[in-house]
């Protein structure tokens, strides 16, 4: 009996030690996927940004009397149809984009308290 109960407590630590270094590898990998992908859905929303950003001062210099003013969203079909944006581009968390005070391009998901 006493033999049994020291051959369980053999292996049953070694399974937990293992079990638990699994989990702590797990939980390590998961936390970087996910901190990895908020990194790339960031670039992907500036990298859009840098597009709108350059059609939309292009459509400006189209159409000074109509242009997007701040705190209006960017009419995304409007500047695909002029043919500024090359297909429909939006921020991967939805976000929308928008002009700030200072006339810049900005994404409502991403970027919004800088704006305050
Ligand atoms: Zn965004």
């Amino acid at each position: 009996m006493i033999t049994r109960s020291l051959q369980l407590g053999s292996s049953f630590y070694p399974v937990v030690f293992l079990t638990v270094l699994v989990l702590f590898f797990a939980v390590g990998a998961a936390r970087q996927f996910f901190s990895i992908r908020k990194k790339v859905i960031i670039v992907s929303c500036n990298s859009v940004k840098e597009m709108v950003s350059a059609a939309h001062s292009a459509y400006k210099s189209l159409h000074p009397e109509q242009s997007f003013f701040p705190g209006q969203i960017i009419n995304m079909e409007e500047l695909y149809s002029e043919g500024l944006l090359k297909e429909y581009h939006n921020c991967p968390n939805g976000g929308a984009y928008m002009i700030n005070r200072f006339g810049n391009v900005f994404c409502t998901f991403h970027e919004y308290k800088e704006q305050e």
